[in-house]
C-alpha cells in the first residue's frame, strides 16, 4: 500500500502551496472571490442533508437548531458577502490635511496573505465558514482546522470544503488540536490566525503566534449573565432566558451562563423557567428531539458535577450513557462553587437574587468579561445602569444572543472573554491590510518641506498644522 503521510506531515506541503498560490494573485480579483463564496453556497446546499445527519449524529443537534443557528447563519453570511463586496473592495477616499497638499490620500483594502482558521465543536459549520467567507470575501488563502471532537462533522466540513475551492485557495487540515494547532503554527508564519475557543486554549494560540509576531483574533468565552429586574414581564422574560440557555443544550458561547434575578420575582421566575422548559421539552426532555447532548464524556462529568453545587428546584437528571443533563434550574449555590465560577457551557442554570443594583455589578465584577449580558427591565433607566455598567463582549435588552444575528453589529469579546471582532464587514476588514496610499502632484511642488528651511517657512508650517 502507498504510504500515506499523516496530517502534521502535510502541514508543510500544504502551505507552501497555499503561498506560492497565493503570491500568483489568482486571488485578489472580485470575480474570483464571488465565484469562490459561490461555490462555498453551492456546496454547503449540495452537501447540506449529510451536515445536519452528521451534527446529529455528534452531539445529538436537532435540525432545527442546526439551521437556525448554524448552517443557515452561513447561508445569511454568504449572501451579505455576495451582495456587499464590490462596495468592501471599492478603495476609501480621504481628505488630505493641507499640510501635505497637493496630493490625494486613500485607504487600499489588500488581502493579508494566508491565514489559519480553528474553531471550536459546538456550532462547527458556522464558526469555521463564518470567518472563512470574510477571509475569501478580502481575497486570502486559509487553512481551516475544524474541532476534532465532532469527527463526522469534520469529516463533511472537508468534503464541502473539497469541492468547492482548489487546495491551494482553501485546504481542511482536521486531527488533534493539542497536536495539530502548535504544528500548524510553530511550521509556517500565517498571516493572520482567527480561534474560536475556550480562553485556556488562546493563551496558547497567542504565546505562539508572539514568536512570529503573527496577529491573532480571539474569539472566547466567558460567564454570561441575564439580569431580571422586577419591573419586567416574568414570563416573558423566563422563556426567553430559559432558550438562551438550553438552545444546544447550554453549549453556546454567549448562552445565558446564569441568572441574576430581583429578590421580589425570583419565586415567580423559577416557577415560568420550570413552565417554559415543559413547553419546549414536554414531560421527558430525555426524549424530546429539540433537546441536544453534551459532546462528550468528559463534559458531561464536569456539567453533571454542577447539579450538586445547589438546591435542585427544576430538572436534575442525568445519563451518562446517553450524555444527557436535564435542562436544570439550581438555587441556593455558594458563589465561589465551580458553577459560579467557570463557563458552565451546559444546561444547567444558577438563579441568584438582587436587591440593590450594586449587587449585580459586584455578581458581574466577580468572574469578569462576559462574552454577553442580558437585561430584562421594561424600565429605560435600569437597561441603560446595566448598559453603561456592564463590561461584556455584546449585550441584549430584553431577549438572549440576538445580537449575533445582526451582521451589521460587531461581534467579539472583551478582556479574556475576547480580542477583535466580526461579522459582515468587519469580517472582511479583519482579514484585510488597510493600506494608507497618499499620491502627491507632480504638477505643483512648493518645496516647503525642502532645506534650506526658513522664517517664512516655519510660519507656514505652523499655520498648514494648526
Ligand atoms: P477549545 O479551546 O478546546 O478548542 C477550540 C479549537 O482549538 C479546536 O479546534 C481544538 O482542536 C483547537 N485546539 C485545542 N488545543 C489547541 C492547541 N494547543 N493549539 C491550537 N489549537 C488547539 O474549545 P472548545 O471546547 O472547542 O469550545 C468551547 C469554548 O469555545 C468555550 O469556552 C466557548 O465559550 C468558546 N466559544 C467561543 C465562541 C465565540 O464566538 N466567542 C464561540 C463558540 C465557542
Amino acid at each position: 500500500m502507498q504510504y500515506q503521510p499523516t496530517p502534521a506531515e502535510r502541514i508543510p506541503l500544504i502551505t507552501a502551496a497555499m503561498r506560492a498560490f497565493h503570491n500568483t494573485g489568482v486571488t485578489r480579483p472580485q470575480a474570483y472571490r464571488r465565484q469562490a463564496l459561490t461555490a462555498l453556497r453551492d456546496s454547503l446546499r449540495k452537501h447540506e442533508e449529510e451536515l445536519l445527519a452528521a451534527m446529529h449524529v455528534d452531539m445529538r443537534k436537532p435540525r432545527f437548531e442546526a439551521y437556525m443557528s448554524d448552517v443557515g447563519l452561513v447561508h445569511a453570511e454568504i449572501a451579505h458577502a455576495l451582495r456587499d463586496l464590490d462596495e468592501w473592495m471599492r478603495v476609501e477616499h480621504v481628505p488630505t490635511p493641507v499640510s501635505i497638499q497637493p496630493a490625494s490620500s486613500a485607504v487600499h483594502r489588500e488581502p493579508l496573505g494566508v491565514v489559519l482558521i480553528i474553531a471550536p465543536w459546538n456550532y462547527p459549520a458556522l464558526l469555521l465558514l463564518s470567518p472563512l467567507i470574510g477571509a475569501i470575501a478580502a481575497g486570502n488563502c486559509a487553512v481551516v482546522k475544524p474541532s476534532h471532537e465532532t469527527p463526522n462533522t469534520a469529516v463533511v466540513l472537508e468534503r464541502i470544503l473539497a469541492d468547492a475551492f482548489v487546495p491551494g485557495h482553501v485546504a481542511v487540515v482536521n486531527g488533534p488540536g493539542g497536536t495539530i494547532g502548535p504544528a500548524l503554527i510553530e511550521h509556517f508564519r500565517f498571516d493572520h490566525i482567527f480561534f474560536t475557543g475556550s480562553s485556556a486554549v488562546g493563551a496558547k494560540i497567542m504565546a505562539m503566534a508572539a514568536h512570529t509576531l503573527t496577529p491573532v483574533t480571539l474569539e472566547m468565552g466567558g460567564k454570561s449573565p441575564a439580569v431580571v429586574d422586577h419591573k419586567v414581564n416574568v414570563r416573558q422574560a423566563a422563556t426567553r432566558v430559559a432558550w438562551s440557555k438550553y438552545l444546544n443544550a447550554g453549549q453556546t458561547c454567549i448562552a445565558t451562563d446564569h441568572a441574576l434575578v430581583h429578590q421580589s420575582v425570583l419565586e415567580e421566575f423559577v416557577e415560568e423557567l420550570g413552565r417554559a422548559i415543559h413547553r419546549f421539552y414536554g414531560d421527558d426532555p430525555q426524549r424530546s428531539p429539540h433537546f441536544a447532548r453534551l459532546v462528550n464524556a468528559k463534559r458531561f462529568a464536569v456539567v453533571k458535577a454542577y447539579l450538586a453545587e445547589g438546591r435542585v428546584r427544576i430538572g436534575g437528571p442525568s445519563d451518562e450513557d446517553d450524555l444527557y443533563v436535564a435542562p436544570t434550574v439550581l438555587t441556593d449555590m455558594a458563589l465561589d462553587s465551580m458553577c459560579m465560577r467557570e463557563e458552565i457551557f451546559g444546561p444547567v442554570l444558577p438563579v441568584l437574587p438582587w436587591n440593590e443594583r450594586e449587587e449585580v455589578l459586584d455578581a458581574v465584577r466577580r468572574v469578569p468579561f462576559p462574552l454577553a449580558a442580558y437585561v430584562f427591565s421594561t424600565d429605560k433607566g435600569v437597561q441603560e445602569y446595566f448598559t453603561q455598567r456592564i463590561h461584556a463582549g455584546g449585550m441584549c435588552i430584553n431577549h438572549g444572543m440576538l445580537q449575533f444575528g445582526n451582521p451589521q453589529l460587531p461581534f467579539g469579546g472583551v478582556g479574556t472573554s475576547g480580542m477583535g471582532r466580526y461579522h459582515g464587514k468587519r469580517t472582511f476588514d479583519l482579514f484585510s491590510h488597510h493600506k494608507g496610499v497618499v499620491t502627491a502632484s507632480t504638477i505643483i511642488d512648493h518645496g516647503l518641506q525642502y532645506p534650506p528651511y526658513s522664517k517664512g517657512k516655519l510660519r507656514v508650517l505652523r499655520w498648514a498644522l494648526g
